[in-house]
């Protein structure tokens, strides 16, 4: 048999070869650019360590924490420093602590007096029956207030997505807080609730998930996951086509050289200079892991007219030989329509002393109403020990997203200066910074706005006319690292189930 093709080395293409690799089905991961990871990037440079994509990772599922120990991780895996779990949000120019109980919320100065009666509110509003798709400012707004919306849902969906509440889907992005309502009615009995239901999936809440990361950084999963797959991962080479044939999928690729940009220079980009050589490799089946836009730009030659519809219709039969005439191309140009803003992310290092606030907590997020450039800051060294030299600090902050994809463009010099701008109002940061770097994501994170059960429900449509065609990760399943993980590792039992039912 051929091995699986992987298109895309990220986070979810290295698991899912990881584990089909285990269950003894040979595997070939394809990788457009000269690196592992996606967009998973740790730099060790001079004694600090600087994340550029994702900072930590939410153990959601017992999944993540199973793939850490399969890849003999579980030596290196760090847990961040307990005192550090608390988050800030700005509030009249100034980061304030979220409360971390219910005593704490009708305390707190983050909330006046009518946000607080909302929540108390919040139980006897009626749900939503017409099955009209919210934005989740439209469904916030409805259920709890106005207020809840500018000063704490806006800075939570520019920390998850980058993006725009007024355009993120509830169904779509916020999956869990439409169930918690359709399940229990509202979202504080859901929470009361739902308790045992979340116990017995064994699934955690996204803002009780332990977090973690490793010594080296997030980088080191992909770097151990490529290294245990060895020779099957080719780096430099581009899924440029899919064919169809009676075998399975004959793939089309471009191996160039990849000239990469040093980081530092506002790019992330691996930049693929005249390709060397165009080849083809027939494989069993295909799993697309890469991203929806250049899913766009892929050429998919399928039989689909000749294809069999109906699910009663055997897997045997399913499989049988397409002929060149019978081929079509797929039209795939939908995903081009999927916004994936873009972000920047400045890491900048700091003499403690330079430095008023005491930043002893995961960091802060920052509502768009406090007319800041930055979306928040990570204070990347309290989370985990080893990310900067003695005596200094190291804070990552984010630029750019839906709220302002100008800014992220700039060049690195005026993304450091804005950056030092507001880190100086929020957290008195003075001084040159004594380590700096920049990584610009062009397009960094999809935005799963209203309307994207159309693309969902487009993979699916695709899956089931073009057998041995999977899709998976953070365009389908969930933007998060760990959601990734776990799309990875569920497509795993799909495409082995797929495999071993051929003749
Ligand atoms: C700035 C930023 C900060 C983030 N912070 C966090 C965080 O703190 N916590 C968290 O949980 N998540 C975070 N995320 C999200 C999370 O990191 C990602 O969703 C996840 O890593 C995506 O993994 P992936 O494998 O699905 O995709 P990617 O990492 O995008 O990898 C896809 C790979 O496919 C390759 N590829 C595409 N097309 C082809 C082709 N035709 N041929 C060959 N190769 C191809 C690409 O080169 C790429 O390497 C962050 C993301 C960004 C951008």
């Amino acid at each position: 048999m051929k091995p699986v093709a992987i298109i895309g080395a990220g986070i979810t293409g290295l698991t899912a070869a990881f584990y089909l690799k285990r269950r003894g089905i040979p595997v070939t991961v394809y990788e457009a650019s000269g690196r592992v990871g996606g967009v998973i990037q740790s730099l060790r440079q001079d004694g600090w360590l600087a994340e550029f994509g994702p900072n930590t990772l939410l153990e959601t599922s017992p999944k993540i924490g199973q793939l850490v120990r399969d890849a003999g991780l579980q030596s290196r895996r760090l847990d961040p420093d307990p005192k550090a779990e608390a988050r800030y949000v700005v509030r009249y120019q100034r980061p304030i602590a979220m409360p971390g109980s219910s005593l704490g919320f009708f305390t707190t100065k983050l909330f006046t007096a009518k946000a607080k009666l909302a929540v108390l509110r919040e139980p006897f509003v009626p749900r939503r029956r017409d099955g009209v798709e919210e934005s989740i400012a439209q469904f916030v707004v409805r259920r709890l207030n106005q207020e809840f919306l500018d000063q704490a849902i806006d800075a939570l969906v520019a920390g998850i997505y980058a993006g725009d509440p007024h355009r993120l889907s509830l169904t779509h992005a916020f999956p869990k807080l439409k169930a918690l309502e359709d399940n229990y009615g509202s979202l504080i009995k859901g929470q009361i609730f739902g308790a045992r239901e979340r116990k017995r999936s064994g699934e955690i809440a996204k803002d009780r998930a332990p977090k973690f990361s490793f010594d080296e950084g997030l980088q080191v999963l992909p770097d151990t996951l490529a290294a245990r797959l060895g020779d099957a991962v080719k780096l430099n080479t581009t899924v440029t086509k899919l064919t169809q044939t009676a075998e399975g999928w004959m793939l089309t690729l471009s191996e160039g050289r990849v000239t990469r940009a040093p980081l530092s220079a506002n790019e992330v980009g691996d930049s693929q200079s005249s390709p060397l050589r165009n080849y083809e490799m027939e494989h069993s089946a295909v799993i697309y892991c890469g991203t929806a836009f250049r899913l766009a730009e892929l050429k998919v030659m399928c039989g689909r007219a000749a294809l069999p519809r109906s699910p009663e219709i055997g897997a045997a039969q399913q499989h049988r030989p397409t002929g060149d005439k019978e081929l079509e191309p797929l039209d795939l140009s939908p995903f081009s329509e999927i916004r994936y803003p873009p972000v920047a992310s400045v890491v900048l290092g700091f003499r403690r002393e330079n430095v008023a606030h005491p930043c002893e907590c995961f960091g802060m997020l920052i509502p768009k109403i406090e007319g800041f450039k930055m979306l928040g800051t990570i204070f990347s060294s309290s989370l985990f020990p080893n990310r900067a030299p003695a005596g200094h600090l190291t804070l990552t902050s984010y630029i750019g997203g839906e709220r302002h994809p100008e800014l992220a463009l700039l060049p690195v010099e005026k993304l450091i200066a804005l950056t030092c701008a507001d880190l100086r109002v929020l957290l008195g940061a003075t001084g040159k910074p004594a380590f700096q770097h920049c990584v610009l994501y062009p397009k960094a994170i999809p935005q799963y706005n209203v309307g994207y059960g159309r693309y969902r429900g487009l993979m699916m449509e695709i899956e089931s006319k073009a057998p041995g065609l999977f899709f998976a990760g953070h365009y389908r399943d969930g933007v998060s690292m760990g959601d990734t993980i776990v799309s990875g590792v569920n497509i795993v039992e799909r495409v082995a189930n797929y495999y071993n039912s051929r003749p």
